[in-house]
């Protein structure tokens, strides 16, 4: 405050594949805006990575979480590696700092962004606005289970989901008090009529929470009729909350009708700041155009975007996001999955130039 420099420590962790080279694009950019905005960012960069998996048998030292509990905010690029299976990466790294962080919201904002067109003729960009409110640390998303019987006929596993109350209680929530910062709607992503004792639970739980929000208008969905209705009639949707597994999916469902996995940020937020928060793309390593340098960097560039504003640097996150609508309307530099023959430096570049 006053007249104190104001500097945020941040942990980059660039990952495998194309997020090594996006979140290089995002370093730049925020630099440019911290500048012009009159702060310091000042990075260390991990190795935490497949990679290094690989080589050293861990996604990250023993002391990792400690090591990154002492920085203001977390920007990630992305961690997958061929040969390293998925659920290395997700339990050595991401589902660790997620709730060792209780960063339990992931929220994912979509929208149409300037000079790209959605998969879905004819809608307008401002229907095609909303975000995905994610449960981060609970739900489908477990290691309780087994396998039973391995080798005989009557072989079976079990697989369970834990849904705590304080769990579904603060996500709901959180989307309630978010859609009072928007359009005043929620819709909340269940599958009751099939899943009897998780959904149902937390079904009444919304209903008990939205009673608290009477100027919010709340709406309980099944999934599979959601699934449609986003592609359909996607409209009337904002604020769409949803337990770990199906935020999962809608917000692919949600980046791919909009400007595609290139353009889609995430945050993974501890609301309360009693730990770091976590930035990163929604895309993974990209294994299939990683070393090629031609990732688009919107989306981790808007990530980091996410970053400044949870930091409370509005004002540098909007010129983020208005150097790359600036950017992408004038189409001159685009990469490959946007039309284009640039490469993520040339984007990245273009971006922090317009900053
Ligand atoms: P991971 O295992 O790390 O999640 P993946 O194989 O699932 O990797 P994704 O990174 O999720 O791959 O990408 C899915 C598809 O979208 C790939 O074809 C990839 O090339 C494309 N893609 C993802 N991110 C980008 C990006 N930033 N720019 C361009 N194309 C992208
Ligand atoms: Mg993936």
């Amino acid at each position: 405050a006053g007249t104190a420099a104001r500097s945020y420590d941040i942990a980059a962790v660039p990952g495998d594949g194309i997020g090594v080279d996006v979140t290089a694009e995002a370093v730049k950019v925020l630099d440019a805006a911290a500048s012009r905005h009159g702060f310091t960012l000042r990075w260390t960069e991990f190795d935490y990575s497949c990679e290094r998996y690989a080589r050293t048998g861990a996604m990250m030292p023993d002391d990792g979480v400690e090591t990154l509990s002492g920085f203001d905010a977390i920007l990630l690029g992305a961690v997958g590696f061929p040969g390293v299976p998925d659920h290395v990466s997700l339990w050595g790294l991401l589902i660790p700092l997620r709730r060792a962080f209780s960063q339990y919201v992931n929220l994912r904002p979509v929208r149409l962004l300037p000079g790209t067109t959605s998969v879905l003729a004819g809608r307008r960009a401002d229907e095609l606005e909303m975000v995905i409110v994610r449960e981060n640390c609970e739900g489908e998303y477990s290691t309780l289970g087994g396998r039973h019987n391995q080798g005989q006929p009557g072989e079976f596993v079990l697989q369970e989901a834990v849904f705590t109350r304080v769990g579904v209680e603060r996500i709901l929530r959180y989307a309630f008090e978010l859609a009072r910062t928007r359009s005043r709607r929620v819709c909340s992503a269940t599958k009751s009529n099939g899943i009897v004792h998780t959904m149902p639970f937390w079904d009444e739980i919304f209903e008990l929470v939205s009673a608290d929000y009477p100027d919010v208008e709340a709406e309980q969905c099944h999934i599979d009729a959601l699934v449609a209705r986003m592609v359909q009639h996607p409209d009337r949707l904002d604020v769409i909350v949803a337990s770990n597994l199906f935020g999962d999916i809608l917000s692919d469902l949600a980046a791919a009708i909009t400007g595609g996995l290139g353009m889609a940020p995430s945050g993974n937020i501890n609301p309360e700041r009693t730990h770091p928060s976590m930035f990163e793309a929604v895309h993974g390593s990209a294994p299939d155009i990683a070393g090629r340098g031609i990732a688009n960097p919107v989306a981790q560039i808007l990530a980091g975007a996410m970053m400044l504003d949870q930091l409370g640097e509005a004002e540098a996150a909007r010129s983020v996001e208005t150097a790359v609508e600036q950017v992408l309307a004038e189409g001159r530099v685009a990469t490959p999955d946007l039309g284009g023959k640039a490469t993520t430096e040339q984007l990245g570049s273009a971006i922090a130039a317009a900053v």
